[in-house]
């Protein structure tokens, strides 16, 4: 038998270089150079802890996959529990155990009249299925997204991607695609009334950079595709199961979607897996015929362990109250964050909703610090950022990210576990970063020199 335990002992020293010969030597080289090659060796509710037994406070979180904590012990013991049960799995022709359980739970607390749900592996899986569903229920071909978007990197989510950065060098791209500015029912419209959009597909808050609608937006969006004959898709991979503050993101703005998808938290930190969730007329279109009824599908949809997962997630956000925990401990977060903020010059705004904020920063008006901003935003737009995320890792362990490429906005978005004194303790530790970057010359101006000489050698 394989002993995990014993192997990982013997070889954790070689795990970093393994992982650099093997996987991904770019990230593992980008990683070095912005200090952020720890090597963690459990992880336990909100925290991370390197070998040395150090505590940090996961604002990653898996990028918004550890809902309810690192290795829960309740979804840990489901997933035992579905293990020793000796289930039939995968079985692919014939009833699964699982997933009708799964699905029926889903469907209860989805907003508006969804019916139907198809399984996957992932989130960017999850916008496939939507970007075909949308296709076969329309007859039309046009996917309209917005600028700035974030849907995954399989190739038809990376079609509908708003952040160039990711698509060269693997065109061509599905077609036909066209992007829209985010918050715009104008540019939208315009695109709609061409006649050929079978489907508009959004965050309900933009993950890269963490920008939030106007509250008419999501409604008259979904209004003008339902005018349009286009299917409205909202894809909540990050925002859903809790994450903004609500079980779903678009319950803020009363927003009911034909297609929605989630993944990341419904794995419960465990098992891969998401669900796409649809209007019974929309899954009637693409499955149509009983030969049609393999036409979408995968092999791994409805595994077991996943439908497992997934229940005891659902039942963790209830029974632990996550939901309102994420909406409690992002709005102390974000006042508290905005109130220390307010003493520096560079602060610019918290925004975001439960445990989804972005904090950006804006160019100063005094001159030695204007003289660092300038530098370092002349070698790279999100170099700041990362020369305060630095020392916000290695001397308060706080783990957090730039909100995406070209962007003054560093990303918060902990587990939904997280407490008072952990809120208390970021806002600390963010007060003394931010007070170290208003000197000029001063600590955070030096890591990002480093930084920036580390990406000029290349
Ligand atoms: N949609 C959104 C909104 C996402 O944030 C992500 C992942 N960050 C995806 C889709 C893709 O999910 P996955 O990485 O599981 O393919």
């Amino acid at each position: 038998m394989l002993d995990l335990k014993a192997l990982l002992t013997d070889e954790r020293g070689h795990l970093a270089l393994l992982s650099e010969e093997r996987i991904n030597p770019a990230l593992c080289k980008a990683l070095k150079v912005i200090g952020y090659n720890k090597q963690y060796v459990r992880g336990k509710g909100a925290y991370l802890f390197d070998e040395a037994g150090n505590r940090y406070i996961d604002c990653l979180s898996g990028f918004g996959t550890f809902a309810c904590g690192r290795n829960h012990p309740a979804i840990r013991e489901s997933l035992k529990q579905a293990m020793d049960l000796d289930l039939p799995n995968l079985v692919a022709m014939g009833v699964a155990s699982l997933s009708g359980l799964l699905a029926r739970e889903l469907i209860q607390l989805a907003p508006g009249q969804l019916d139907m749900v198809f399984f996957t592996n992932s989130g960017t899986e999850g916008v496939e299925t939507s970007i075909k569903y949308a296709r076969a229920a329309t007859g039309k071909s046009r996917i309209i997204h917005c600028k700035r978007s974030f849907h995954g990197l399989s190739l038809g989510s990376l079609s509908v991607n708003g952040n160039d950065e990711f698509k060269e060098g693997f065109g061509p791209m599905l077609e036909p695609v066209t992007a829209v500015p985010f918050n715009d029912l104008a540019a939208l419209e315009r695109e709609l009334a061409r006649g050929d959009v079978a489907g508009f597909i959004v965050e309900p808050i933009q993950g890269k950079g963490v920008f939030v609608p106007s509250d008419g937006y999501l409604p008259e969006a979904a209004a003008l595709c339902r005018k349009h004959k286009a299917i409205f898709i909202a894809d909540e991979v990050q925002t859903g199961l809790g994450r903004t503050g609500k079980m779903f993101a678009c319950e803020h703005w009363g927003v009911e979607p034909d297609i929605l998808i989630v993944a990341k938290a419904l794995s419960g930190g465990y098992m891969p897996v998401g669900a796409v969730l649809s209007k019974r007329w929309i899954h009637e279109k693409v499955f149509s015929r009983l030969d049609r009824c393999f036409v979408h599908s995968s092999t791994f949809t409805e595994n077991d362990l996943a439908m497992a997962a997934g229940l005891a997630t659902l039942t963790v956000l209830k029974e632990e109250t996550l939901v309102e925990n994420s909406a409690a401990m992002g709005n102390r977060l974000a006042e508290k964050l905005r109130a220390v903020g307010g003493q520096y010059e560079m602060f610019s705004e918290v925004r975001g909703r439960g445990l989804m904020l972005g904090i950006e920063f804006k160019q100063p008006t005094s001159l030695t610090l204007k003289m660092g901003w300038n530098l370092l935003h002349s070698l790279d737009a999100s170099l700041f950022c990362q020369a305060m995320l630095i020392p916000l890792l290695t001397e308060h362990r706080v783990l957090a990210q730039v909100a995406g490429h070209h962007l003054d906005v560093i990303k918060l978005l902990p587990s939904l576990v997280i407490n008072e004194d952990d809120v208390d303790y970021l806002v600390g530790a963010f007060d003394q970063v931010m007070a170290a970057c208003h000197r000029f010359p001063g600590p955070v101006w030096e890591v990002g020199k480093r930084l920036a000489g580390a990406q000029l050698r290349g």
